[in-house]
């Protein structure tokens, strides 16, 4: 099975540290490669994170602040340098297109590669591949941000020996699949007599905001939920004049959405220990914590078996 995992490029808020760069988080998911808030110094994250520039398929971005986009002026000219022969839409508020035309042609390059802008201008689905659909909802920051989620649909897996033991093989797998029944040696089966739910799997990510409705929307039932925890609950009164969550906040959101692996990013310089974050939101959620670090690949857990979410 092909992988599904986040690569993270970097995760301080406003200004970059000795040992974190701006944002920049790339979700590998199956052949698809999403590049989320390419701050200033992505291209060089991911290098050594391994990730060539022919590896990204998409590009996200939440809002216009630096720490946010400020690398896609470099990673639009790699893509061109690499002349990576696929099409890279970008999606981003469309409030900000005239942020995202300047960056897109912040300098001077050979522009060959197939940038194309697709701002989002309303809640709803961005985007529908092979493996899901995008969907992205407005935030609460003090400009305009918007969330995103990917949402693979809800399938069903074959079982071999429920197959077997119906006499269905070769192109008849398919063909059940399709058309849910089939006759085989005169006896009809069903699909769901020689399979069992396939619960799709969720990504959400969610950066500047305060909390508000979209962000529990977004998180619903995540699998790999990304959220930025700038601040911890000492600071919730300078969170919200800003425009952000805090760590207890965060784990709020996970435990109230069903989240199954948590990743807290997008920390504020003001504190020495980034473990502080973790312990706050643990206070909260009971799954697992991911406190992320600069280069951290964290895989996307494995799929659920029982379907409800
Ligand atoms: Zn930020």
């Amino acid at each position: 099975m092909a992988a599904r995992e986040l690569v993270v490029l970097g995760t301080a808020s406003q200004a970059p540290t000795r040992t974190r760069n701006h944002n920049g988080y790339f979700l590998r998911w199956d052949g698809e490669g999403l590049l989320f808030d390419p701050g200033e110094g992505t291209q060089r994250q991911l290098l050594l994170a391994g990730v060539p520039s022919s590896a990204i398929t998409r590009i996200c971005v939440s809002h216009f602040h630096g720490d946010h986009s400020l690398g896609l002026a470099g990673v639009v000219q790699r893509l061109s340098l690499d002349r990576v022969p696929h099409p890279v839409p970008v999606h981003f508020p469309a409030s900000g297109l005239a942020y995202f035309e300047r960056l897109r042609s912040a300098t001077a390059f050979h522009d060959v590669a197939e940038v194309r802008a697709e701002p989002v201008a309303a809640d709803g689905v961005v985007a529908t591949g092979g493996s899901g659909t995008i969907e992205a909802r407005r935030l609460e920051h003090v400009i305009d941000a918007v969330g995103y989620r990917l949402v693979e649909p809800d399938g069903r897996r074959m079982l071999p020996d429920r197959l077997a033991q119906h006499g269905v093989a070769g192109p008849d797998v398919g063909r059940l699949q399709r058309e849910g029944t089939l006759t085989v040696g005169g006896r009809s089966v069903q699909l769901d007599q020689v399979s069992a739910p396939r619960p799709g799997q969720r990504f959400a990510f969610v950066m500047d905001t305060r909390l508000c409705d979209a962000v529990f929307a977004l998180a619903e039932g995540a699998d790999l939920l990304v959220i930025e925890s700038t601040f911890l609950e000492e600071d919730a009164a300078l969170a919200h004049r800003y425009g952000h969550l805090t760590a207890r906040q965060a784990g709020l959101v996970a435990a109230r959405c069903r989240v199954r692996r948590l990743v807290l990013t997008h920390f504020s310089q003001r504190y020495a220990d980034a473990e502080r974050f973790g312990a706050e939101a643990a206070g909260e959620y009971g799954g697992e914590i991911v406190v992320a670090a600069d280069l951290d690949t964290i895989p996307v857990p494995p799929r659920r078996t029982d379907p409800d979410r």
